[in-house]
């Protein structure tokens, strides 16, 4: 998107302002679909967490998308938004047993990543298909070295139990249909990936009724120039090669599932704050936006480094900013970073908004979260308004305290 388009939107809807460009969403997708044209079965199933608007999970479902959920709610949005039940699969971890049966009722596929709930879910429903997620214990490395994934992961049933999963199955006669994976780690290199595939191929020989198998996701994109990206076609053909003789020699064809986030709407993201104050330290100049970790934690949670232009002056002289919020706590964005010379009053534009950014946002400070766009088609749509202060108060309830 152009900077006077983003300016415009900044001036049409108030900032701080999500905006997403649905483009953008459908060029991802249609590279992972394309990458993997040789598999016959492929479904990309859109992770909720990551950006849980309605309209664009209403964009998901018009790519032809399904679900990845790991709350009930998320799968009751995804209803909302009109997918099929069939289409959702349910991936939590530490849920309650009452939670996956009430998510099964609805009709969604069941993916159960431990050995106590497999037991007692297998006992009372019997027939009702289960995915098992399965934890590879591996990580990708920064280099071509296969790391071992940590054993005591709260993700996924340990390769290790096998055995415990194949007799609780063969106890409970309960139905597996799909086996999954989703070791949560960037995938920067691809022969790591493939050697975990190889072992979920390995743990799916077990299981004579399947219909699917799952790879997760990881994918990485790009934050700033030079970074490293998951080569998605590289992985494309190699996986699929190798997915297409596994069902050969299976005996059936199967469905090849992914459940992307990030690689779907993370770049599609941006995020417009105002620049309140620019503040001279000894040492520092700060740039101070109307925001914090209450709108963007990646930068503090995770060590996020997202890319920031001040889209008012962007051919500027460049300086060196500290770019921090305005919460009373230390919420920085952004260290010694060179950004072209910034005012009080201009606009900054934060890259990479589009994943784990909205949907972690919170009131800290009492502050409103933020207004969401989403530009279609070249034109831009509100998709959820700025809350305003009704929308703080609503779920508290005053004590009327007596004299
Ligand atoms: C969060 C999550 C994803 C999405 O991960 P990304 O890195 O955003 O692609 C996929 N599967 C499961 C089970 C998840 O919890």
């Amino acid at each position: 998107m152009q900077n006077n388009q983003l300016i415009q939107i900044a001036k049409d809807f108030g900032s701080p302002v999500y905006i997403y460009d649905a483009d953008k969403i459908e060029q991802q997708y249609n590279r992972l679909t394309a990458a993997f044209k040789n598999v016959k079965q492929l479904k990309i199933n859109y992770a909720v967490k990551a950006l849980s608007n309605i309209s664009v999970l209403k964009l998901m479902k018009q790519l032809g998308a399904g679900l990845d959920t790991v709350s009930i709610q998320e799968v009751q949005l995804g209803l909302a938004a009109g997918f099929k039940a069939e289409n959702i699969i349910f991936t939590p971890n530490g849920v309650s047993l009452h939670e996956i049966e009430s998510v099964a009722k609805l009709g969604c596929q069941i993916n159960i990543d431990n050995l106590s709930i497999l037991e007692q879910f297998g006992t009372k429903h019997p027939n009702t298909p289960v995915c098992i997620r399965i934890n590879p214990h591996v990580m990708a490395g920064g280099n071509t070295n296969i790391s071992v994934g940590h054993i005591d992961s709260k993700f996924g049933i340990s390769i290790h139990q096998i055995p415990h999963i194949l007799r609780i199955v063969d106890n409970t006669n309960m139905n597996i249909n799909g086996i999954h994976m989703h070791t949560g780690s960037d995938i920067l290199d691809i022969d790591v990936f493939l050697y975990a595939s190889e072992i979920l191929f390995d743990t799916a020989k077990n299981f004579k009724n399947l219909q699917f198998i799952d790879f997760g996701s990881g994918f990485k994109v790009p934050y700033k120039a030079g970074d490293i990206e998951t080569n998605i076609e590289e992985l494309g053909e190699k996986l699929s090669a190798r997915f297409n003789q596994f069902c050969k020699d299976y005996g059936k064809p199967l469905t090849l599932a992914f459940e992307p986030g990030k690689f779907l709407v993370s770049e599609a993201g941006q995020f417009l704050v105002n620049v309140n104050v620019v503040k001279q330290t000894t040492s520092t100049v700060f740039a101070q936006v109307d925001s914090g970790f209450n709108h963007l934690i990646r930068p503090m949670l995770y060590g996020s480094q997202h890319e920031i232009r001040n889209i008012s002056n962007p051919k500027g002289r460049e300086r060196f900013y500290s770019v921090v919020g305005y919460i009373c706590e230390t919420d920085t964005f952004a260290n010694n970073r060179r950004i072209s010379e910034i005012n009080e009053g201009d606009i900054l534009a934060f890259s990479n908004a589009g994943a784990y950014c909205y949907s972690m946002a919170s009131n800290y400070n009492s502050r409103y979260r933020p207004a969401e766009v989403l530009v279609y088609k070249g034109e831009a749509h509100l998709i959820r308004k700025r809350e305003t202060f009704e929308d703080l108060l609503h779920n508290q309830v005053e004590i009327k305290f007596k004299k």
